[in-house]
Parts: C-alpha cells; structure tokens; sequence
C-alpha cells in the first residue's frame, strides 16, 4: 500500500522543504515574499536557488525550466540542465540565483498580438516564488511570469497577480472599515472542477478530427446517449477506475489535493474535483493536472479529451471556478454566519459581487470566449451565453426585505424525515441547489460555471478579481469619507442590490423563456466568442484595466487580437481536417459500399433478372445523392475558407470563419451522419460514436 501522506507533495518544494533546506533567515525573507507579496530580496536568490537545485537532484531531477503560460492553449517549458564545465573536463551541477529568478526565452514563437513589432524576440520569465516548484520527468519546474522585452505581460499569471493584489488592497480597506486590525492580507481562493472524456487511444489514433482538434467533426449519434442518465454518478468501470487511481496517485505527488471523482452526465465523461488553493496556486495546478490527466491516460490505453465539446448530441465539458475571498488568518469573507440579515460586512461584500457582475457581464462572458466553448454554453447542458446571478432563496429574501425596507423573517429549511427509523432526522439547507445558473453563490463561495474545460482559468479570475476590487474601492471610497459609516454602509447595500438586482435570477437558466425574460432585464446576450471578444477594449473596461494596472492600453488591444486569432486558427484547423478527412476518408469510403452495392446487384440480376433488389436500388439511390450534396458541401467549405484567409486582418478573418465557414462544416457533416446512418460499418472508415462513447 502507498503512504498516502508520505507521497503527498513529495515532488514539491513547499513550506515544509523550504523550512527545512533553507537557512533560517531566508527562510522567513522568502516567506515574507510569498504571503505578503513583498518583493522578493534579491540578495537570497542564490541560496535559495542552491538549496532548490540540492532538492531536485536528490528527486532525480537534472535540469531545470522555467514554466510558463503564454497564451496559448498549453504552457511552455525549455529545459536547461544544471551542469556546468570546471578545468580539467568536468562538470558541477549548478543552478545561480540570477537563472532561478529570469530567463530569456525567445518570445517570436509566442502570440504577441502586435506586439511583437515593438519588443523584437526578446522576452523575459521572471520566477513567480508565490507558487511553489516541483521536479517532474527529471527536471525541476519553476513557475515564472512573462512579458516582453518592453514590458508588456505576454502571459495568462502576470494579470492573475496583478489583479491579486488589486483585491488585496480594496478588501483590506473593507475590512479596516469593520474594524479589522489584525489581517494583512486578503487572497482569494479557487477550486476547479474538472470535466473530461476517455476514449479508448486505439479509437483516438484512427480519428484525424480527436487528434488535430481534440473533437469529433463528424459522426452519428449511437442508439444510446445519456437517454437513460445511468451514467451520472453511476458505478465506475475497472478500466477507468484504474485510471482515476493512477492519476489521483501522480497529482498527489504535486501536491494537488484531488479529492472527488465521479461519472458525468454523458457516458465516458468524468470529473475530478481538488480541494480548492490560493488563486495563483489553482491556476497552475490546473494546468498541471490537464496535463497529468493526458499523460495517465495514455498508460492505460485511453486517450483524456478535454474539449468543450467531443462528441455532438451528448453534453460537452465545462469547469465549475469555485472563488471566494479569504484572509491570512482564514477567515473566508463569504461565509455568512448563521444570520447573514445581521452580518453587514458579507452583505455589503456580496453588493459589492453583485455589481460587479451586473456592471462587467460583458468581461465575465469574454472570459470564457472560445471557439470550443461556443459549442456548449447554451445547448441545454451549460449555462447560457447570458449571465447572471443565483443567489438562493434564504439571501434572496433577505434582499428583498433590505431592499423594500420591510422585516425579514428567517425560514428554517425544516427538517427532513425520510420516515425510516433507522435515518435520524436532520436539518435541511434553507435553499435547494441550482444546477444552471452561470453564477452561482454555493454557500460560502461563488460557482462560475461557464468556463470551458479546456481553458486555463487565470482569465476568469482575472475578470472576477479585478471587477469586484473596482467594486469594493468605489465602497471603500464612499465609506471611509462619509459622516456616518454605519448609514453609508447601509445605503450603499440597499442601493446596490435595487439598481442592480436584474442580475440575479433564481429560476431555470436553460430555459427558452429565461432568454426572452433576461432580454427584457436588458442583460447582454453575447451569443458567441467573436461577438464576445469585441468588448475587450469597450472604454469601461479599459478604464477598469488600467485603473487597477491589471492590462495597460497596448496589453489590451494586443490580447484582443490575439483572442480573434486563437480563434480564428481553431475554426480553420478543423475545417482543414474536415476537408481532408472527408476527401481522403470519409467519401473513398463510402463510394466503396456503393460499389459492394452494385456489384450485388448486378450480380443478382444475372443471376435472376426478375428481382426487384429494392434495397440495394434504393440504397444506392440514397447514398449516391447524398455523396453529390456532401461533394458539393465540401467544395462550397474549401470556397469559404480561401476567402476567410484572404480577408485584410484578423477581425475580418475570424467574422467570417465564425459567420461562413462554421455553418459551411455544419452543412458538411450533417451530410456525412447521414451518408454514416447508411453505410455498412465495415465500409466506414472511422470508429462511431457508439464505439468511443461505450467501449473505453
Ligand atoms: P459540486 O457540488 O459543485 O459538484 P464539489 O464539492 O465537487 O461541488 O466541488 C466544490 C469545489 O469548491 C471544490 O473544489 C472545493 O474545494 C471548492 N471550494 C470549497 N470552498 C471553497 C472556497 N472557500 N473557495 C474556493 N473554492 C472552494
Ligand atoms: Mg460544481
């Protein structure tokens, strides 16, 4: 058996290692650095880089990287080993204070948006010492932030920290107005639920679309989807749980507390759920554990997909950032305590939530804009492109009585009686769950739901940090300079939740009606990415960016381009392998089973010239029509897509692969199902979707 506690964070130089490696004093000038935000004293550097490099080599490691996320879908990592040459031939293993805290990397590879024009190809990583290294395939990974040579930050963690601090700031005059002496720092707090499909890598490796745009572009539905909803927390197949295992084992090692796993709602889907961490630590154990899930998965012959949306008909993957604010001491600012009527620091908190959303619906929605997500949010499995706000029933009713000014009496949520003896009787929550609000208050935290699976999620919580620091300054602003606090403080609640209280929204978010009512409440509907991405640079949100120094100007626009790009050379991957897979594959294929057909019949009417053969006629007929129009439909795709790459720039470019060619590929593939429905299967060239969603 594994000692659990013994492999837990073994890979990892935590508190723990550092305490014990580094001499006492820079021990706590480190610590000063990584809980205070404090920058870190240079004149350490070499020794806590010596005492790193000591740790990783006794954890096999022989190199070194600095790991970074720039914005691409996956982080980047160059590894350097630690030796260096000494006279006579010979090596020392080495790591300087100046290489654990910079790196160069060639930043020409990187999207730059633009910027690339002004900062050549230098770029710079920096060490980020507020999240914690680790050794991983014999190298040791040092999180880092990057940013170009003129210092604009080219990555997803430089605005994740900023906006760290800006909150930091504005929560900590909150706090102070209540009376707080003692806190001296405030950070929020993420847990990401993960969702993600296996399939069988054998399936994976036949089908082009999973391997170059981790979806399936074509494919018919199996005769059985989620229909019977058997799967959602149904029991666990050996294989998979193997793989569970397995992973669970290696995220551990990182120190990634995976606590839950379970079925989804569509076969072959499953979810992972870790025990939330400090925002800046969730972000890159996040991407670490998308990584790991990939990896695992090939070990067991499985292929992890971690697409919005793989397979059509069946509902596509999300992650649910669980968010909240909590200070050094603990304490999480969200809790309400058992009568949130009388807790006016979390009420004003929650105002300050609650406009921030309402205010920057549009940030919130852009945060979450990808190609993959577009196939999702708002098919009947995810929250709409629409957000907004539950809160439950409890909170609600106490805004309704601050808002109307009248009492507010508190109902018990009762208690439950099962009427079995044996199941003692016990309280129920004041509130049942909502599943598909896109925000959710779950209790003592904030459920975003709207984020696709595959994204890294610094983005969301970049929007959700900074929008609720603007909030809370603007309180803090009015408070700290009004006469009487206590009535400011009182107003600034009552006036929030009345201007802003269209936000919120109890009811069902997948509803049709909820659209036509929130169109009504004047919400934003922002039905896709591209339409999404445009709202980047509106003047108040540039203005909120630059007030809290999260983007500059030139940041903003160089992200907004570099937002239409991804997507735009997502669109245009996928139709390059629907083009290719459906000339090369897919009608070869079928034009085989035509032939099989034919020669049937013609054989069958030599044989006996009275036949009738009306299946393989039929047949025949059906498919030879529908090979034309699917002919026709692919020529029209590769038509729209030389148009979309010669549009002047890449707004052009995106608008038209988003207007033009993704209802090209639709027109495509409804064909290919169809011919799919009618073809024998040993003429059909890909595994079906039966196949990859049942036989893992
Ligand atoms: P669900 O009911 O949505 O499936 P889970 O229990 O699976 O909920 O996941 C809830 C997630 O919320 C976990 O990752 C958990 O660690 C996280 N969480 C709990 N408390 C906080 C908090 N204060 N801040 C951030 N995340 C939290
Ligand atoms: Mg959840």
């Amino acid at each position: 058996m594994t000692n659990i506690p013994e492999l837990y964070g073994s890979m990892v130089f935590n508190d723990s290692v550092m305490r014990a490696k580094l001499p006492k004093e820079v021990y706590k000038s480190l610590k000063k650095t990584i809980f205070t935000g404090k920058q870190l004293d240079i004149s350490i550097a070499d020794t806590v880089a010596n005492a790193m490099k000591e740790w990783a080599i006794e954890k096999g490691a022989t190199h070194y990287t600095h790991w970074f996320q720039p914005l691409t879908p996956v982080a980047a990592e160059k590894h350097d080993a630690f030796i260096e040459p000494i006279p006579g031939d010979q090596v020392v293993m080495e790591l300087s204070g100046k290489s654990l805290v910079q790196g160069e990397p060639d930043a020409s590879s990187f999207p730059s948006g633009g910027l690339r024009a002004t900062c050549a190809a230098r770029g710079y990583t920096a060490w980020d010492p507020s999240s914690y290294a680790f050794v991983k395939d014999q190298t040791l990974y040092i999180p880092t932030a990057f940013c170009s040579y003129t210092g604009e930050s080219l990555d997803y963690k430089t605005p994740l920290l900023r906006s760290m601090e800006a909150i930091n700031e504005q929560a900590l005059r909150i706090l102070r107005i209540f009376g707080d002496t003692t806190t001296r720092r405030v950070t929020t707090t993420v847990g990401a639920e993960q969702e993600y499909f296996l399939v069988n890598r054998e399936y994976f490796n036949r089908r082009d679309d999973l391997l170059y745009t981790g979806r399936t572009l074509f494919g018919a539905s199996a005769p059985k989807g989620q229909d019977l909803e058997d799967h959602y927390l149904g029991p666990i197949k050996d294989k998979v749980s193997a793989y569970m295992h397995d992973l669970d084992l290696e995220l551990w090692k990182f120190g990634i507390s995976a606590k839950s796993k379970h079925n989804e709602a569509a076969p072959s889907q499953h979810e992972l759920a870790p025990i939330y961490a400090t925002t800046n630590m969730a972000v890159d154990q996040n991407l670490l554990t998308m990584d790991i899930m990939k990896r695992v998965a090939e070990h067991h012959g499985l292929a992890c997909l971690l697409h919005e949306k793989p397979y059509r008909g069946i509902s596509g993957s999300g992650k649910h950032n669980n968010w909240s604010i909590s200070t050094d001491g603990g304490k999480n600012l969200f809790s309400p305590g058992k009568s949130p009527i009388e807790n006016t620091q979390f009420l004003l908190l929650l105002a300050a939530v609650c406009k921030a959303v309402d205010e920057y619906q549009d940030l919130f929605r852009l945060s979450i804009a990808t190609a993959g997500n577009d196939h999702r949010l708002g098919a009947d499995e995810a929250p709409p492109a629409i957000v907004s706000m539950f809160l439950g029933e409890e909170l609600n009713d106490v805004i309704e009585a601050l808002v109307s000014k009248t009492e507010y009496v508190k109902e018990s949520g009762g208690k439950m009686n099962l009427g079995i003896h044996s199941i003692p009787v016990f309280e129920k929550d004041t509130t049942d769950r909502n599943r598909t609000s896109p925000f959710a208050f779950t209790g003592n935290k904030f459920e975003f739901r709207m984020l696709g699976a595959s994204q890294n999620i610094a983005m969301p919580n970049v929007i959700l940090n900074t929008t609720v620091a603007k909030e809370l300054k603007e309180f803090a602003d009015r408070i700290e300079s009004a006469e009487d606090r206590t009535y400011m403080i009182a107003h600034l609640i009552r006036k929030t939740f009345r201007n802003h209280g269209h936000i919120i929204f109890n009811g069902d978010g997948y509803s049709k009606e909820w659209e036509a009512e929130a169109a009504r409440r004047g919400l934003m509907n922002l039905r896709t990415s591209v339409d999404a991405f445009d709202v980047f640079d509106a003047p108040k949100n540039i203005a909120l960016f630059t007030e809290f120094s999260v983007f500059s100007g030139t940041e903003i626009e160089a992200r907004k381009e570099i937002l239409y790009e991804t997507y735009l050379k997502t669109v245009r991957i996928e139709a390059m392998t629907m083009i290719d897979m459906a000339q090369k594959q897919i009608l070869p294929g079928v034009e085989t089973y035509v032939f099989s057909l034919a020669k049937t019949l013609r054989a069958k009417l030599e044989f006996m010239p009275e036949l009738p053969c009306r299946m393989e006629r039929d047949l025949i007929a059906r498919i030879s029509r529908l090979q034309d129009e699917a002919y026709d439909a692919l020529n029209e795709l590769i038509i729209l897509v030389g148009e979309a790459n010669r549009a002047p720039n890449v707004f052009a470019s995106a608008l038209l692969f988003a207007n033009s060619v993704c209802p090209a590929m639709a027109v495509l593939r409804e064909k290919v199902d169809a011919m799919e429905s009618l073809t024998a299967k040993e003429h059909w060239p890909l595994p079906t979707y039966g196949e990859m969603t049942h036989r893992q």
